[in-house]
């Protein structure tokens, strides 16, 4: 076993030595510190890149007779680690047509600036999002990898509020006018599909090219929600799709669960989940994976000290503080029977300063070398693409990130991106002149 593998391994260098031109999707890393993701840690190590595929991830110096047209970085004092990944992030602001023109460019470059390499949209303007997913593609638009969710509705309009909003300001607390916890959570359900319609818009999605389903869940009292989500589910593995549904309070994660989702798009942060084991354990024994979102609660101080939230909107915004630290609360307990937690934001902000603000709701209840395995395997294992992503193994695509510093001494290295490979290119440099 030992010795093919390490044949194959001598087979796979041997075309890199041979090929007479180097491609641009070549390169050679070395005397790095590698986090492969998959929990090895390598102090003086190399990585080598072929055709956008990573080749070999060994200890010690390059192996010979590589040509010496391909590119190396010299890595001294860094940290090698798979590109990132935000498996719930929103991208068009203000009018589609405009931000896709003139603003989508510098916002894609900034995502690689920030090393993510992959992006999941959860939710855009349809039509914009797919074309900036075909540009990107092209290679049109300079970006990361991208993948768009359409949302199908499960009834018809909006359950109404319990209790009607409040103008702002009048409670201290502003999530008392959440939909999803009393008293404005709604207690009449709203209208349903039928069946053939609710498959229907499954159907147009798939049609349309996106690559998953949404759904917002907010489970009313004997309403139709978790009936609609199973058949959305049916029908959107019969086309191919996986199905992502955002949930914020636990008795709607645990409705979805019900309906057995792919994907839970957000951490439960309504709700104390250690007052409810048999919920903890529903979820966890799901086998559903989840999408942390935690910086959504986390305040980020500005030059004036103001506090801002999710996208640098200010304080209050119709969402409750009390969830910045029962988020994070509901995640460990989640994670510790058994849940696997992924990396997603759920914002429009700049990638590095949402990066670090998900990081500050990571690093309350996560070692750090647990938040590198929620950012590498387990999230590409959610968006299922860990064939693909998520660890530097031979045969996943060279999607890396180089990074000053060393993660496991202090995770918001992560923010301090040297350089951003995307299947083997360099399409961020700063690396220090050598
Ligand atoms: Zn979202």
């Amino acid at each position: 076993m030992k010795r093919s593998l390490m044949l194959a391994g001598a087979a796979a260098l041997c075309c890199l030595v041979v090929g007479t031109t180097a491609s641009a999707q070549d390169l050679v890393i070395t005397n790095a510190r590698v986090l492969d993701g998959t929990g090895n840690l390598i102090p003086n190590g190399t990585v080598v890149a072929q055709a956008g595929r990573i080749v070999s991830v060994t200890a010690g110096p390059a192996p010979t007779g590589i040509a010496r047209t391909v590119q190396r970085i010299d890595a001294r004092g860094m940290t090698v680690l798979p590109a990132y990944i935000d498996a719930h992030r929103h991208l068009v602001q203000g009018q589609p047509q405009a931000w896709l023109a003139d603003k989508a460019p510098a916002n894609m470059k900034s995502f690689l600036d920030a090393g993510f390499t992959t992006v999941f949209s959860m939710i855009d303007d349809g039509p914009t999002i797919l074309e900036l997913r075909r540009r990107l593609a092209s290679g049109e638009v300079l970006g990361p990898r991208l993948y768009a969710a359409q949302l199908v509705p499960l009834t018809k309009g909006q359950a109404e509020p319990a209790v009607p909003p409040t103008p702002q300001g009048q409670y201290t607390d502003p999530g008392r006018n959440d939909p999803a916890r009393p008293p404005a959570r709604p207690v009449k359900s709203p209208d349903s599909f039928t069946e053939a319609e609710t498959r229907a818009m499954v159907a147009r999605a798939k049609t349309q090219g996106f690559d998953a389903i949404k759904t917002i869940m907010l489970a009313t009292p004997g309403g139709p929600e978790g009936h609609a989500q199973a058949i959305i589910v049916d029908e959107a593995h019969k086309q191919g799709l996986r199905t992502y549904t955002h949930a914020t309070n636990y008795l709607d994660t645990l409705t979805a669960v019900a309906a057995k989702v792919d994907v839970l798009a957000h951490t439960p942060h309504i709700g104390q989940l250690e007052e409810n084991p048999a919920a903890i354990s529903a979820i966890a024994k799901s086998g559903i994976p989840m999408v942390s979102t935690l910086q959504v609660f986390t305040p980020h101080f500005d030059e004036n000290n103001q506090p801002l939230y999710r996208d640098g909107g200010p304080f209050p915004m119709p969402r409750p503080l009390s969830s910045a630290g029962q988020g994070p609360v509901n995640a460990r307990l989640l994670w510790d029977a058994g849940t696997m937690l992924a990396y997603g934001t759920d914002t429009q902000w700049d990638p590095k300063v949402s990066l670090m603000d998900e990081l500050r709701g990571l690093v309350l209840t996560f070692s750090n070398r647990d938040i590198l395995k929620i950012m590498g395997p387990n999230t590409a294992a959610t968006i299922n693409k860990s064939a693909d992503l998520g660890t530097l193994e031979p045969g996943k695509l060279a999607d890396i990130v180089i990074i000053d510093g060393d993660p496991l001494t202090d995770i918001f290295n992560l923010t301090r991106v040297v350089a951003t490979v995307k299947e083997g290119k360099v399409v961020v440099n700063r690396l220090p002149v050598r």
